[in-house]
């Protein structure tokens, strides 16, 4: 069964005015979209690979053929990632966390404020494309990471809790280059639900939860 592009959970508006309804609709159709599409392209050469998740195929990449690692890599874990990005965003969201998360972001970093400060530094200072993370390691701690290009932390043995795009094409029709401003008001569309569930699943000692499109 061929990967599918997971349709938006809102309207492209819905997330206005922290994201634009235009930013939206071109980084879900298309950047998503041709992830999705480049990641089947590069499966058809090897058919039995068809039936493994995105996340089995990223988290063990040396497994994957070496004529389409590559591919798989950057467009598997574009796939991963943006079908997360969705869903931990949603319309009138934002806050202060509740939850099993937040005791953990206190534990981990003293406060929210100082933890946000944290991630948005991690996100400023990533060269080029890339994403920014909390991300959970084996032993149950979590820690702010950034990866380059379409890498999840999935590759390196941690737990995506939640991340954040830093891609110029996440911001740049509403903020330009003002990349500090988008990661500051991406804070007022963070659903915090989607993430205590993924931080329970992690918690819990499962790999990841299952993509929704398969
Ligand atoms: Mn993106």
């Amino acid at each position: 069964m061929a990967h599918e592009l997971p349709a938006l959970p809102y309207d492209y508006a819905a997330l206005e005015p922290v994201i634009d309804a235009q930013t939206m609709k071109l980084h879900h159709d298309m950047h998503h979209g041709a992830y999705v599409k480049n990641l089947n392209a590069a499966l058809e050469k090897h058919p039995n690979l068809s039936s493994k998740s995105a996340e089995d195929l990223i988290r063990d990449l040396t497994s994957v053929p070496e004529d389409i690692r590559s591919a798989v890599r950057n467009n598997g874990g574009g796939h991963v990632n943006h079908t997360m990005f969705w869903k931990i965003m949603k319309p009138k969201g934002g806050g202060d966390p509740a939850g099993p998360v937040a005791d953990v972001i206190k534990k981990s970093f003293g406060n929210f404020n100082d933890f946000k400060t944290k991630f948005n530094d991690a996100g400023t200072k990533q060269f080029g494309s890339g994403w920014v993370w909390l991300a959970g390691k084996p032993g149950g701690e979590v820690q702010i990471i950034s990866t380059p290009n379409q890498d999840n932390p999935i590759s390196q043995g941690l737990f995506p809790i939640f991340g954040n795009d830093v891609w110029e094409h996440a911001y740049y029709l509403k903020y330009n280059n003002r990349r500090p401003e988008y990661l500051a008001a991406w804070w007022n569309v963070v659903n915090w639900e989607e993430i205590n569930h993924r931080y329970e699943t992690f918690k819990s000692g499962k790999l990841e939860p299952a993509l929704a499109a398969r």
